[in-house]
């Protein structure tokens, strides 16, 4: 495609392009601006604005035309959305309809996708851990990928840089596996939860019941309040849009705060089709985008680019910015691009009752949940599969079923009898990255702006089976230990993509010849771009991965705005 813009190379021109303005790419958005960089943010999905387009935020469940569930309809039409747990009545609109943007399922991936200002972060369900050492040092340990070409230490300040922009609430719990960072005051475990983490500790020294690390604002800060955010009311009705911005979103939070600095243009409905190269700079000079209402294509030009369209996204995009210089994708020599894609195990639970605890009950709603963080394999090899899984863990009590007619359904109805305490459990479990889990572009079918549809082929193996078992084994026996009884396991045989932690394609490395992204995350062989979402991830570890994102972007921003200071 020829520049179709000649007359306005000038006008199109920026200190910084960021592709993308969800979790990372609203990061990288107030990066550039608040540092004073003329930043162009391209968007696919429409303008989501924090209040104005949340048209659900605040009705009631009965103003839902269908309580809030799922009609056989739309659940026919989207056989694969329909899947994720957060795709309900209240917030579908939030979501990629299965037909709207169809991929080729190699093997069978749910891929799960916001297009929209704000991406997935409106939607996401906010678990912010941080990565430890024994997360970056996992595959030169384990002798899997390649090794991470940073430390905790290089980004452990980042971390606490977004967690204090953020807001995240969190307990001080001191585990050498997570590490603990710039906590709001922590949400509380309920009694059963408490008691579980009493009776865990009582007879592990490894093992941890803590409450979720999230990204609620508990306690708002003046940081918070500048951002005109205000304290998360536990509501958990977030997945909609929090009118409060109780919790971190780009659209709360970052993309607002870049527009007020005025250096921000945010350009909606423009879905970037490939990056420019330019043989004798040896730089990407610009992007090619195509609107997605007219269909109109128009180059876009900057000193440095950010490509933040979510791990599989922009993996897409790097194939297809094909030049003579680079035939099978921008920074490609190796031949790697799209390949050592990983996820997240997200296929088990564990179920079970307890009895104790008669005189108390659960009430009222807390956004959050317990976690117990990675305890196998952690100083040494102690199972027959690699790496490990972290688990999330809650208890509640519902009221038994109101049965009966007339004056004794009434009755029952106003005076509910409390069911037992339900206890839950599920895995969290780190994936190997392999060569032969890759993405890549169908060499003929394209959609309707006519970009190549995108290729997953993507599975578990053994590793991920044996992990699973370990889990049953392991939560059940915790469970029984705690005197809980009725314990199920369950294997949901979920494809991958459910878990919506997809990463890497375009891993970070040390070495040229192995990776695509240097420690900074800038590609080794096009070094004004950089790739700081989910693809730029060598391992994928047990932890949520979003903050890990946000502060690898932040990082990055930093490097990049020093280079261009270097450069002049
Ligand atoms: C239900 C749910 C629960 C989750 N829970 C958690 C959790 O608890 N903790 C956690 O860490 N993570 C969680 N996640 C995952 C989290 O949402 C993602 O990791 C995160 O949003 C990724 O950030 P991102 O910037 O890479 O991508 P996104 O937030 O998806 O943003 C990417 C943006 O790029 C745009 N885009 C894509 N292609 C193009 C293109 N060619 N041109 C222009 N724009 C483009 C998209 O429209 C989108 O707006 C959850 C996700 C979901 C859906
Ligand atoms: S739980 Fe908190 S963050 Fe979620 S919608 Fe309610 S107030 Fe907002």
């Amino acid at each position: 495609m020829g520049n179709l813009n000649l007359k306005g190379v000038k006008e199109n021109t920026y200190d910084a392009i960021v592709i993308g303005s969800g979790i990372s790419g609203g990061w990288a958005a107030k990066e550039f601006t608040e540092k004073g960089y003329k930043t162009l943010v391209l968007e696919r999905g429409p303008d989501v604005k924090h209040l104005k387009d949340y048209p659900t935020t605040n009705m009631m469940p009965w103003e839902f035309e269908h309580r809030g569930q799922l009609t056989s309809d739309i659940i026919d039409a989207n056989p694969v959305v329909s899947k994720c747990y957060a795709f309900r009545e209240d917030a579908m609109h939030f979501f990629v309809k299965d037909n709207d943007h169809p991929y080729v399922q190699d093997k069978p991936f749910d891929w799960i996708r916001g297009y929209q200002v704000g991406g997935k972060s409106l939607l996401w369900a906010r678990q912010t851990q941080r990565w430890s050492d024994y997360d970056f040092e996992g595959p030169a340990r384990d002798g899997f990928a390649v090794d991470w070409p940073i430390r905790y230490k290089d980004i452990a300040p980042w971390y606490s840089y977004v967690e204090k922009f953020a807001g995240i609430s969190g307990n001080k719990d001191g585990i050498a596996t997570l590490p603990d960072g710039e906590f709001l005051p922590p949400m509380e475990l309920n009694c059963v939860e408490q008691y579980f983490k009493e009776k865990v500790a009582s007879r592990y020294n490894d093992r941890h019941i803590i409450i979720g690390r999230a990204a609620h604002i508990t306690t708002p800060q003046q940081i918070h309040l500048d951002q005109g955010r205000a304290q998360c009311q536990n509501r958990n009705l977030c997945q909609r849009g929090c009118p409060f911005g109780g919790y971190f979103s780009s659209n709360s939070s970052t993309i607002p705060w870049a527009l007020k600095t005025g250096n921000m243009t945010l350009q909606p409905n423009s879905v970037v089709e490939s990056i420019i190269y330019d043989e004798k700079s040896n730089k990407a000079t610009g992007v090619r985008v195509i609107d997605t209402v007219n269909k109109k294509a128009t180059e876009y030009f900057a000193s440095v680019i950010f490509v933040n369209a979510a791990a599989l996204n922009t993996n897409l995009i790097l194939l297809n910015s094909t030049s003579s210089r680079f035939p099978n994708g921008l920074g490609n020599d190796n031949g790697l691009l799209g390949k050592y894609v990983a996820f997240h195990n997200y296929r088990g639970r564990v179920n079970a009752e307890y009895d104790g605890f008669k005189d108390k009950n659960s009430e009222g709603r807390r956004p959050n949940s317990g976690y117990i963080p990675r305890f196998r394999n952690v100083l040494k090899q102690e199972t027959g599969f690699l790496r490990g899984y972290a688990a999330g863990f809650g208890a509640w009590r519902s009221n038994q079923p109101a049965n009966g007619w007339g004056n004794e359904l009434k009755s029952a109805l106003l005076n509910p009898e409390p069911g037992p305490w339900q206890v839950n459990s599920h895995i969290m479990g780190e994936t190997i990255p392999k060569e032969a889990n890759r993405v890549s572009l169908d060499s003929s079918k394209k959609d309707e702006w006519g970009i190549p549809l995108m290729h997953i082929d993507m599975a578990y193996d053994n590793n991920d089976e044996d992990m699973l078992k370990d889990y049953f084994e392991q939560v059940s026996e915790m469970f029984a230990d705690a005197g809980f009884t009725n314990i199920k396991t369950q294997d949901s045989k979920q494809a991958p993509g459910l878990d919506i932690h997809e990463m890497g394609g375009v891993r970070m490395g040390r070495d040229p010849k192995t990776s695509l992204l240097n420690e900074w995350n800038q590609l080794h062989q096009c070094k004004n771009v950089y790739v700081t979402d989910g693809a730029c991830m060598t391992s994928t570890s047990t932890q949520n991965p979003s903050l890990t994102y946000m502060a690898l972007t932040a990082r990055a921003v930093d490097h990049a705005v020093r280079t261009m200071k270097k450069e002049g």
